[in-house]
């Protein structure tokens, strides 16, 4: 075979789509491209064995396309799992326009972009991420009826990120009691890293159970929005990771937890929004699970604005969306006790979990 023969590095130069590491067996990339409004779009369908992919739309100013390339195949992998393992009849999809959402997000853009997720016949289905907002779902769905998140007074779930964190919330109390015995979070001082949608509602959980709540941006126009509404500090050093703390909560962009930073944690417990938190999987999920620090599988504990689209879908309630969100606390505190026992890191035996859902359905198929 052309891969027990040839490095990574050489294999990336003859198939720099299929033998990228993040290509991970996709069904369907679609790049979309057009010259009038000046879009360049890339769809990531990893999976529709469950159900319809769905996944948000982020809007980034990549440094190359090669960056976005990696960033939507690792993004709508993600999104495969964290459907499987939330047991929700959907596939994983993510899709990225790559640009800046503050200068280059015109609705003439959003429109053309709408098209393109209806030319794939609901394959697809999108909703919010980095860079737009509740606003842009509403647009979209002028034009495509495959877009979840749009407002509730259009008969919407309205914003994902609330829920988002309350899961987030839940799954770092579960991590909580795994580590420390109590999942009160009273006194613990956490640092929550990137306070945007998902961060400040987090943020507002913990202030509100006791926790010192440390916060990190780097808008200092936000940061100081936030001190001056919650009773949190904001950190002023250069070096977050080597900070003493009690839990790290990573909710800004992924590959937080990498080779640089890794050797500085000294949080016991790593549980935050953001996704794709470890660079490396296997690696990094290896290199916590050998360092003691236990880590809240980010696809697990933040499937919160998934279960919140997906009402819109099942037209299931806000109740019902509480009810699934709250679970995460469940399956987080029985995927680390399984890791516990099996020997695998906590990711591994979160995707484990996803991977025996998929592989049945399939079978069944
Ligand atoms: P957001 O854009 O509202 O907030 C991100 C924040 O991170 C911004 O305030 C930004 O200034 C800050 N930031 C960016 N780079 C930073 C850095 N290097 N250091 C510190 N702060 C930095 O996004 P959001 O909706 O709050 O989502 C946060 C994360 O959670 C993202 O990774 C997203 O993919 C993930 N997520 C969000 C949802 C949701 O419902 N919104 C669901 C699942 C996962």
């Amino acid at each position: 075979m052309v891969t027990e023969i040839l490095s990574s590095n050489e294999l990336k130069k003859i198939a720099p789509v299929f033998g990228q590491a993040s290509f991970d067996d996709h069904e369907q990339i679609v790049f979309c491209n057009d010259q009038d409004t000046g879009l360049k779009a890339i769809i990531g369908i990893h999976s529709t064995v469950l159900g319809p992919s769905l996944g948000g739309t982020r809007m980034w100013q990549y440094n190359s396309e090669w960056d976005a390339l990696n960033d939507v195949l690792r993004l709508s992998r993600g999104m495969t799992y964290k459907a499987a393992v939330t047991g929700l009849n959907l596939g994983g999809g993510k899709a990225v326009i790559i640009g800046d959402a503050k200068t280059q997000k015109t609705p003439e853009l959003m429109l053309r972009f709408g098209e393109f997720v209806h030319s794939l016949g609901g394959k697809y289905i999108t909703a919010e991420d980095v860079g737009m907002e509740t606003k842009d779902m509403d647009l979209l769905r002028t034009v495509t009826p495959f877009v979840t998140g749009i407002s509730e007074d259009k008969g919407g779930a309205g914003t994902p990120s609330p829920i988002t964190a309350y899961g987030v919330f839940m799954g770092m109390k579960a991590a909580a009691k795994f580590t420390y015995g109590s999942d009160v979070l009273e006194d613990k001082l956490v640092y929550v890293q990137g306070i945007g949608n998902v961060g400040e509602a987090l943020v507002e959980h913990l202030t509100n159970e006791g926790a010192r709540v440390v916060i990190d941006d780097i808008n200092r126009e936000r940061l100081e929005v936030i001190r001056d509404t919650y009773d949190v500090e904001i950190y002023e050093g250069k070096n977050i990771y080597a900070e003493k703390m009690d839990i790290y909560a990573p909710c800004a962009l992924g590959a937080t937890i990498n080779d640089t930073t890794i050797h500085a944690i000294q949080a016991k417990v790593i549980a935050g929004a953001a996704n794709n938190q470890l660079a490396d999987e296997n690696k990094h999920g290896l290199m916590l699970q050998q360092k003691g620090i236990v880590y809240a599988p980010d696809f697990l504990i933040n499937a919160g604005g998934i279960i919140n689209v997906f009402a819109e879908l099942e037209n299931y309630g806000r109740e019902e969306t509480m009810r699934k969100t709250e679970n995460i606390y469940n399956t987080t505190l029985d995927i680390l006790n399984s890791a516990k026992t099996s020997g695998l890191t906590t990711n591994q035996a979160a995707l484990e979990i996803a991977q025996l859902r998929i592989d049945a359905r399939r079978k069944e198929k």
